[in-house]
């Protein structure tokens, strides 16, 4: 339900208008019934650009300021979630004067025609506001300086051969110069971004999910059907596949590293069953459980080029 309390309507509709109201109304749903999933995946979502950089048709930020030139941005799944995490775009439901979540805010500092639109998850209801000047003008700010944090491109000096001046020979030596480039981030995410299309919003969900189910189902393994052992070196077992991955181990150095470190830490008897365990872990990693083992993605994606090489 959007309820609409009054605010200036041109702002709303200019944005919405430019987007196919289908895809919109699927991403709103999509949105409602899985923020919860979303907010409990923050910091795994934070970390993964693909998915910090998903695009939601409802979110954005749209500010005229006189004198300072204006802000006119799409806001992304990730700055959303730094966004609520901050306080900058949380707002009293004044409803159940819990704690609601902003996903669009726009206006002009000048005419002070500001407004924002929340989502109070305990109503489930979207409520459009008007806004003071002064709270929009610091939002504006903060969010300003939240994608300034998270460019969706950056510049970088390339290296590139080409000809120096030479008092010998032809006049002409090979030389290595720098030149200024921008490079888009992600630009794939880019393309699903300009198309409109939702697949990739859908993988999200889809993922989030699969996270969550994967972790209820660690909890409930270790609750109702307990494997002794490996309850009783769960850490070690993560501090181990860990160290494998983050270290870009190979089989054979991985192999050799196992084989030491539990003649270093372990029972003669307990050895070959941690061994045994490690390398089912090692070979069951995937997408969607390496974040248990505290590895970032980028050190995910290493480790698996170094180990897949034959
Ligand atoms: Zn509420």
């Amino acid at each position: 339900m959007i309820r609409n309390t009054g605010a200036p309507r041109g702002y709303l509709s200019a944005t919405i208008d430019t987007t196919d109201s289908g895809t919109h109304i699927h991403q709103t749903r999509l949105f409602e019934d899985n923020i919860a999933l979303l907010l409990q995946q923050k910091e795994q979502i934070l970390m993964t650009p693909e998915y910090f950089l998903s695009p939601l048709s409802f979110c954005y930020a749209s500010v005229g300021v006189p004198g300072f030139g204006s802000i006119s941005a799409a806001l992304r799944l990730g700055h959303l979630l730094f966004g609520w995490e901050q306080g900058i775009l949380i707002n009293q439901c004044n409803h159940c004067q819990g704690q609601a979540y902003i996903v669009a805010f726009g206006g002009n500092l000048k005419s002070s025609s500001c407004w924002y639109r929340m989502w109070c998850q305990n109503c489930r209801l979207w409520l459009h506001l008007p806004a003071t000047k002064e709270t929009t003008r610091k939002r504006t700010d903060s969010i300003k300086e939240v994608l300034r944090k998270s460019p969706e491109y950056f510049e970088e000096l390339e290296q590139y051969a080409t000809y120096g001046f030479s008092w010998s020979g032809d006049g002409l030596m090979p030389a290595t110069k720098s030149r200024l480039t921008t490079r888009m981030l992600f630009p794939a995410v880019l393309g699903v971004y300009e198309l409109n299309k939702i697949e990739l919003l859908r993988d999200l969900y889809l993922w989030a999910h699969k996270r969550s189910a994967d972790r209820y189902a660690a909890v409930r393994h270790s609750l109702g059907e307990p494997d002794p052992f490996r309850l009783k070196h769960r850490d070690a077992l993560r501090q181990v596949i860990g160290t494998i991955v983050r270290e870009k181990l190979d089989r054979a150095a991985a192999f050799k590293y196992l084989e030491t470190w539990t003649a270093e830490n372990l029972a003669e008897d307990e050895r070959d069953e941690f061994q045994r365990v490690s390398e089912d872990e090692i070979l069951a990693l995937h997408e969607g459980n390496f974040a248990r083992y505290q590895v970032r993605p980028s050190e995910f994606e290493a480790w698996r080029v170094v180990w897949d090489r034959k």
